[in-house]
């Protein structure tokens, strides 16, 4: 097996939307977790236009001298992936570390996580050993990290998690998908070979309350859907070939059982009527399923996701001197 690239620089990308009260906790337990690194590292807060006194908060963290902090501030509140993307654009670490400012990941898991990147993995994913949620949220992840594995055929048991790791190849590779609504750990995870998850702790939110309502789960859930496949569409025309079936076959009975049973028992067609409805109707949802196929496509072409991605390559002579002048 080919050697791995060694880790030497880390980065820390932490999305901070209205977290005042747990900033300098979180601050002074990240930088404290981060010294313990063998690797040199930075520490990149992306304000997502708190209205707080956040921003405040990260730039000053930034100023202060020896500083391993740098303060990224949006213009307006763009959600917790795109923050994390411009994050990500930023960060110069060999690995990159994100996750959430309230607290809710334990920073002290971060060296974990950077040994496990080590032993030559990709993606390091992460499972909450005990996780502290509503009963909703808890139900509601489950339900969505079940569909997922279903989908991708990915064995990864918590989606949900962001306090991951990710190396520099994958998360360049993220960073070229021109897509708008993009869920992090799945799009991550197309562009990883070696995947691991590791346990870690998760604590309950001590400040403010959570940043996700039930509109921006419901958000969430079709960004991740979306972000993973266009099957929705195709089950249309599935569900409308199937009616349009079951209406022709239903018709054919009718016709037989009327000849069997005499004119009284068709019930002047009314029955009939109905067949043709579904047939109709199924026709209709074969027509909404193709225009389906087509969208799916175009969406596949917006979102230009790289065919492949070179994680890298080596050797640079591949002509001989005499060849190369030409060239
Ligand atoms: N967050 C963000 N922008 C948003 C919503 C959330 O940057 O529009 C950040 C938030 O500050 C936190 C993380 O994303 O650091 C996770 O948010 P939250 O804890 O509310 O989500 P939950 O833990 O309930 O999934
Ligand atoms: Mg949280």
């Amino acid at each position: 097996m080919a050697e791995f690239d060694r880790i030497q620089t880390v980065s820390v990308v932490i999305p901070v939307f209205n977290e005042e009260e747990s900033l300098s906790a979180l601050l002074e337990r990240t930088q404290a977790a981060c010294a313990k690194l063998q690797q040199d590292y930075e520490i990149i807060l992306i304000d997502d236009g708190s209205s707080d006194a956040s921003a405040a908060l990260i730039t000053a963290a930034a100023e202060a001298a020896d500083s391993h902090v740098l303060a990224v501030l949006l213009n307006r509140n763009y959600g917790q992936h795109s923050a994390i993307m411009a994050g990500f654009k930023l960060a110069r670490g060999d690995l990159i570390v994100t996750l959430d400012a309230d607290l809710q990941n334990p920073p002290e898991e971060i060296p974990n996580l950077v040994e496990a990147a080590e032993r030559g993995h990709d993606v390091v994913g992460t499972i909450r050993m005990n996780r502290q949620d509503s009963l909703f949220r808890k139900t509601a992840s489950k339900l969505i990290n079940a569909v997922i594995r279903k989908t991708t055929g990915r064995v990864m048991s918590d989606y949900g998690c962001m306090l991951r790791a990710y190396r520099r190849p994958i998360v360049e590779a993220m960073l070229s998908c021109h897509e708008r609504s993009t869920f992090i750990p799945i799009l991550a995870n197309m562009f990883a070979r070696r995947v691991v998850e590791v346990p870690v702790q998760h604590d309950e939110r001590k400040f403010g309350t959570s940043k996700y309502g039930l509109m921006q789960l419901i958000n969430l859930m079709y960004d991740l859907i979306t972000c993973l496949t266009t099957t929705p569409l195709r089950i249309l025309s599935i569900f409308g070939s199937v009616l349009a079936l079951g209406g022709f076959v239903l018709g054919l009975l009718l016709i037989v059982l009327r000849f069997l049973l005499g004119a009284d028992w068709g019930a002047e067609g009314v029955f009939m009527l109905f067949s043709l409805l579904f047939i109709f109707i199924g026709a209709q949802f074969v027509g909404m399923g193709l225009l389906g196929e087509y969208i799916g496509r175009i969406y596949q072409d917006v979102r230009a996701r790289p065919r492949y991605f070179v994680q890298k390559t080596v050797g640079q002579r591949r002509f001989s001197k005499k060849h190369e002048a030409q060239a």
